[in-house]
């Protein structure tokens, strides 16, 4: 896990060093990680959808 947050909720733990080694191989990573943990903060839960499926759409939404 390299961030979590609870529906509704204004804070999102990030495990720094996990992170930002992701982040370091593959920013745009970083950046899908995030939007999925703003999701969640806007309200969004889990299980369903999966929380790779989740991810799997910001993706695809972000991708140029
Ligand atoms: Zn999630």
């Amino acid at each position: 896990m390299y961030a979590f947050t609870a529906p509704g909720s204004h804070v999102v733990f990030v495990c720094g060093s996990r992170f930002h080694e992701g982040w370091r191989r593959k920013p745009e990573w970083g950046e899908i990680i995030l939007i999925h943990e703003a999701l969640h903060s806007l309200g969004l839960g889990e299980d369903p959808p999966s929380s790779e499926e989740i991810t799997a759409r910001v993706a695809g939404s972000c991708a140029p």
